[in-house]
């Protein structure tokens, strides 16, 4: 089946007792049993339940991967992640990987014998030189925020199999629709729900996708014991908002890049970062593995005096963290996503205290546009 198709059925049934087009929310902590020992697959919430577990088959389709778990943030599913590994496992992380993903393995794995080497992931060079005897993971994110610089999935998946190394993209930016690392090899996928694949900005989720059946079990059984479980009604409406998925990222892209040539002829702009732009020195990249470019575009103004100048003369572009949802998000990384990344870190990945951050929603372009000419003129 088509992608478009997988979202809209992938793993979902209708409801055997009701005929429900929907799947329904179970919302329900516990189950009958009939007696000892005999139940229909479900025991306790924490362990099993339907309408998450439809989400989970939904998004282990989207991905091309074997199983699928879903968890109450996209934190907690790489936490579990990292959970079925142990005291003394080295891993190479993409240096400007999200700052949560950064603060998780900094602040707390490490405290429990995990050990990161943080690298640019787009150089094959510099990770081939950071593996060790110990080193188990590549955990790779690809395009980044903000910068939007892209990892070869290709290179880095060859370079995995050929050292016998695990590779997880974190592939919340640019969503199964436009890329499935898995095709390159990697072992996991890993996602924020909370963004693109909800879209709605109403849940908090996230999810957890192994290629093979051998991680079914090791993941359900971390799953099930840490219980950093995604509940019965987020699962619901994560699983709505992917039905629409494809539609919603064209409409995404369609404005992003009409915003990104839009950004480069206004006055005051200095730089901007988008991938579809011609002078995008990964465009071929992108267009190789994700076939778009997706919807985050970031553009520099002069200092960030002039950033909070601008930002605070939008009237539809909302100030605020996050993105992937059907509104127009702005941001300044610098003081908000990234304040937490030390200022001379921040140099050396490109976050400039001038730099600014949309997230493109799926309103009419002109508006957008619009919207973006007023704030820089102010
Ligand atoms: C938001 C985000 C996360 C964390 O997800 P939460 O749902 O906020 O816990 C991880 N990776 C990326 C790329 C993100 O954008």
């Amino acid at each position: 089946m088509g992608f478009s198709t997988d979202c809209i059925h992938g793993g979902q049934w209708y409801d055997p007792h009701s005929g429900a087009v929907m799947v329904p929310i179970y919302q329900t902590s516990t189950y009958q049993q009939q007696g000892i020992g005999k139940h229909k697959g479900y025991e306790y919430a924490r362990t099993q339940n339907p309408t998450r577990q439809a989400l989970e088959e939904n998004v282990a389709k989207l991905e091309g991967g074997a199983c699928g778990f879903a968890f109450a943030s996209g934190m907690a599913a790489i936490n579990a992640l990292m959970s079925m590994f142990q005291s003394g496992d080295h891993f190479i992380v993409t240096s400007n990987t999200y700052g949560g993903t950064f603060r998780l393995m900094d602040r707390i794995l490490q405290k429990f014998g995990l050990s990161f080497s943080f690298v640019d992931t787009s150089n094959l060079e510099a990770v081939k030189a950071a593996i060790k005897p110990e080193t188990k993971m590549l955990f790779v994110e690809t395009p980044t925020n903000p910068m939007l610089t892209l990892t070869d999935l290709e290179a880095i998946g060859n370079l995995a199999k050929e050292r016998e190394l695990l590779l997880c993209v974190d592939n919340t930016f640019a969503t199964p629709y436009r890329q499935q690392p898995m095709r390159w090899g990697a072992d996991f996928v890993v996602h924020s729900t909370t963004k693109y694949l909800n879209g709605h900005s109403d849940c908090v989720g996230g999810v957890l996708i192994a290629r093979d059946e051998q991680w079914r079990e090791k993941i359900h059984f971390v799953q099930n014991s840490a219980g950093a479980i995604l509940g019965p009604m987020d699962s619901w409406l994560t699983l709505r908002g992917i039905k629409t998925l494809a539609v919603r990222m064209d409409r995404h892209e369609r404005n992003a890049n009409a915003i990104a040539k839009a950004l480069c002829d206004m006055p005051g702009v200095d730089r901007v970062y988008y991938p579809g732009l011609p002078d995008y020195p990964q465009r071929e990249l992108a267009l190789k593995q994700m076939g778009s470019f997706g919807a985050i575009v970031s553009f520099t103004v002069s200092s960030q005096e002039r950033a909070e100048q601008v930002l605070t003369q939008f009237k539809l572009f909302c100030l605020a963290e996050s993105l992937g949802g059907v509104e127009s998000l702005v941001c300044h990384p610098a003081s908000m996503t990234h304040a937490a990344v030390p200022a001379e870190h921040r140099a050396a990945l490109g976050i400039s205290d001038g730099l600014i951050r949309l997230s493109v929603g799926i309103e009419d372009e002109s508006d957008l546009i619009e919207d973006l000419a007023q704030a820089l003129k102010a």
